[in-house]
């Protein structure tokens, strides 16, 4: 299989916000870079992210999502980097070999260095009627809404209150859709409260100690069951309310996406806080694999902030690993993303993920 496959010296896997940083930086210090998406664009989420981001100013705070789609982008063509977009790597074996399919044609790629940046997918939840058409992830009315213009629904039912369902909910109002009620099935709300007065303000109500109980229609959505729970989030009989809705948005947490690293025969971490099994990983964001490197959502679920620090840890580590830059000139430079990393990672969010990625680093 050696024989017949292409050679690459540094493959990204996903061009989200992670993988595109860490292509860049790899990239900058000389090394020859591919990078691989399955979409039609490489960005991730950041093309559907069309508000500001917080933080610093290093951190490309006040700026839209999509607007640092659009730098990122430039920055990596500007700087060569090989796009392979409507490519799906389906497989990564032994000794860097990855397969991938595109135009409807599998290859074999070889490579020195490998990023899997894959992300994360959307978390389901179960209940009667979740299988109707008007049942779907938040993430992906988020798609439609930002990316196709496509409006889902017209009522809709939010459940879940973190960011993603806090964020989505507010685009979906700025989308002209009617969002009924937001449902938390915590006694508290997940996500900034920023986000929350803002869709409160808009007459959303967010009902803590709620949960869906079941989704009604004939061939779709028609009407939605939600009720309050007690503490130990049992329905309490007697609350029920039946809203009529078309659309149930679920925003219920995400798993990183690492299937590649399961197939790689990556060492994993059981982590709650970073939303599920996590490739074990050092500060380097190297696996248990030495030529293969994490970045992003797929090591534990955070923000688009975060995911391009991470990326360009990896980025560095591989071109140092590689020999483009000397340990001194590394070191320095991740010092400093190490740093920022910090910054971003503060706060009661913040705080429980350095924990637990310190944890990480250190069962590594
Ligand atoms: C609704 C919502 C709002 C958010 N708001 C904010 C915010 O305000 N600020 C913030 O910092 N973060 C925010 N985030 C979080 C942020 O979007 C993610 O943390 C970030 O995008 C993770 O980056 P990533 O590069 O790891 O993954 P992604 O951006 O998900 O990119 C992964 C890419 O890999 C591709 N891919 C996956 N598997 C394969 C494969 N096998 N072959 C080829 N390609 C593959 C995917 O299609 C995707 O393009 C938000 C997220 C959501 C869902």
């Amino acid at each position: 299989m050696e024989k017949e496959s292409i050679k690459k010296e540094v493959v990204v896997v996903g061009g989200g916000p992670a993988g595109l940083s860490g292509a860049i930086e790899a990239a900058k210090a000389g090394a020859r870079v591919t990078l691989i998406d399955e979409n039609d664009r490489a960005g991730g989420q950041l093309f559907k992210q069309i508000h500001r981001f917080f933080g610093s100013s290093e951190h490309k705070a006040g700026i839209r999502g999509y607007d640092i789609g659009k730098q990122l982008l430039q920055e990596a063509k500007d700087l060569d980097v090989e796009v392979m977009l409507n490519t799906v790597v389906w497989g990564i074996f032994k000794n860097g070999l990855l397969g991938i399919k595109r135009e409807n044609k599998t290859e074999i790629l070889v490579a020195k260095r490998i990023l899997i940046a894959t992300g994360a997918s959307e978390n389901p939840l179960s209940f009667p009627g979740w299988t109707l058409p008007g049942v779907m992830g938040a993430g992906a009315a988020q798609t439609m809404i930002n990316l196709h213009r496509v409006l889902p629904g017209r009522k809709i039912v939010m459940v879940g209150s973190g960011n993603v369902g806090l964020i989505v909910s507010y685009q979906l109002l700025q989308a002209g859709a009617e969002v009924l009620v937001i449902v938390e099935v915590l006694p508290r709300i997940g996500g900034y409260l920023v986000h929350a007065a803002k869709i409160r303000r808009m007459g959303v109500p967010v009902l803590t100690s709620h949960t869906i109980l079941k989704a009604e229609g004939k061939n779709e959505v028609e009407k939605v069951v939600i009720a309050k729970v007690d503490k130990k989030f049992k329905p309490i009989k007697g609350s029920e309310k039946k809203l009529k809705a078309d659309l149930v948005c679920l925003a219920v947490g995400l798993e990183p996406l690492a299937e590649l690293c399961w197939m790689a025969g990556c060492r994993f971490f059981y982590s709650r806080i970073l939303g599920g099994f996590v490739p074990l990983h050092n500060k380097n964001m190297q696996t248990s694999i030495p030529h293969l490197y994490v970045a992003g959502d797929v090591s534990g679920v955070e923000e688009a902030s975060t995911a391009m620090e991470e990326g360009k840890l990896a980025g560095i580590a591989m071109t140092e690993s590689l020999g483009y830059i000397s340990h001194q000139e590394a070191k320095k430079k991740k010092n400093v993303i190490q740093e920022r990393l910090l910054a971003l990672r503060q706060g009661p969010f913040g705080e429980e993920r350095n924990q637990e990625k310190e944890k990480i680093y250190e069962i590594f």
